[in-house]
């Protein structure tokens, strides 16, 4: 088994570091999808003097180690609570701004051809325990009084034809999502930003920031708003890491995949315990699992393989599929995630910040509101995140 990141971009070329002082009326830190998609709403804005500046590669940081399943659902949530505390309006302003974001990325990967092996499938969340299922239930009327064309609830056969093993009796239909190579979806959208004037430096840690001026190893950049966007690295206390690990098995033959009834490559959640398992089936046809969801301690979004979670993994498969298929790649990474229930937004008058979304989905909402709101626009999300 390779412990290390199973996703490759073959032929990626990382652009130049920053060598040198610059000027720029917007500067972000961080090229993970974060900061990637504060350019993109810039840019949309008619903003054409954009600089952005990433510690590794482009997708380096939690957004290239991911599962690259884009999904509307929220990490930080749950509904209930969200509904509790904003009221149903603002739930389904949230919702569906989320949705906004997913048709967002949807087209700029069929417009832009960005080649990350996208598709939409059917998301689907089992369950295997009173307790689990009795939350579940919870979560489930939370969302339909959302929205009630979903979720919907799959009865004995449908879980059946959904997953194979007879251990999970409960089962719910959640909207489509994406599913990409999360590495190759991050470095197309890098390459429409350059294509768009945006000057990406690579290999180009940020070190400080004081009036105005951004300090980086061999160069600065003046600017007139900061954006940062660094993932697992924002120094904050309502930001915590999270150590999640994913497996890959070998390429799944085509009689292998429809007895597992995976044929149709839908995408799961298992949210049955106090961490969650998630999967799908990759472009090239391997059973990708996740599990997990333990505080780490580090800032990078990158650490030692968890060897319990690959053990959780492995009896996961079994009872999954009814086999033993070995694991060819795993690896373990860390995402931020915020300890309220939504995402950090904060916007300031010449430094702003974005974090602890937990999703990529979430990421893109939250960053699309952060750009909206340096033009203090009113923004159905006000309700939500001007609220405390
Ligand atoms: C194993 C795993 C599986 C996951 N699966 C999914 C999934 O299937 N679907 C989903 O929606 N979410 C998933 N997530 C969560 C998701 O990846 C994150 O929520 C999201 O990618 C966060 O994006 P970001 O841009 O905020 O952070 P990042 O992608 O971490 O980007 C931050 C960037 O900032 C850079 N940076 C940091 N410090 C500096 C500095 N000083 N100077 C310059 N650059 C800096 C980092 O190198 C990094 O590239 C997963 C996370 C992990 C770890």
């Amino acid at each position: 088994m390779q412990e290390r990141c199973f996703w490759d971009d073959p032929g990626y070329e990382a652009n130049d570091p920053l060598a040198g002082n610059e000027r720029a009326d917007w500067l972000i830190v961080g090229g993970g999808v974060s900061g990637l998609f504060a350019a993109y709403f810039l840019l949309k804005r008619g903003e054409r003097d954009i600089v952005l500046i990433e510690r590794g590669a482009v997708g380096s940081g939690s957004t290239g180690h991911s599962a690259g399943m884009l999904i509307g659902d929220l990490q930080t949530g749950p509904w209930s609570a969200v509904i509790a505390k904003y009221g149903a309006e603002a739930a389904r302003a949230y919702m569906s701004a989320q949705e906004d974001a997913q048709r967002i990325v949807r087209s700029l990967i069929e417009n832009e051809g960005i080649a990350c092996d996208f598709s939409m499938r059917d998301f689907v969340l089992i369950n295997d325990s009173e307790w689990a299922i009795r939350r579940t239930m919870h979560e489930f009327a939370a969302r339909q009084a959302i929205d009630p064309r979903h979720p919907t609830l799959l009865d004995e056969e449908e879980l059946r034809n959904e997953i194979r093993s007879g251990e999970f009796y409960f089962g719910e239909h959640l909207e489509q999502g994406l599913t990409v190579n999360p590495l190759k979806f991050a470095h197309g959208v890098k390459a429409y930003l350059v294509r768009h004037g945006v000057r990406v430096y690579e290999h180009t840690p940020f070190l400080s920031y004081r009036d105005g001026v951004a300090y980086m190893p061999h160069g600065t950049v003046s600017c007139g708003h900061i954006i940062h966007a660094s993932g697992t690295w924002l120094r904050d206390p309502s930001l915590k890491n999270y150590m999640t690990t994913i497996g890959i098995t070998r390429p799944l033959s085509q009689g292998e995949l429809s007895a597992l009834n995976l044929a149709d490559k839908d995408m799961f959640l298992d949210d049955g315990k106090r961490s969650f398992h998630y999967g799908k089936i990759t472009a090239d046809d391997r059973l990708l699992l996740g599990y997990g969801d333990v505080l780490g301690s580090s800032s990078s979004a990158v650490v030692r393989l968890h060897m319990s979670h690959v053990d959780n993994i492995r009896h996961f498969i079994r009872r999954f599929t009814g086999y033993d298929i070995p694991l060819e790649h795993a690896w373990t990474g860390q995402y931020s995630l915020s300890t309220g229930l939504l995402p950090q937004v904060i916007v300031g008058e010449r430094e702003s910040s974005i974090g602890g979304a937990g999703t990529q989905i979430a990421s893109i909402t939250a960053v699309s509101y952060l750009v909206s709101a340096l033009y203090h626009d009113p923004h159905p999300l006000d309700a939500l995140f001007y609220a405390d």
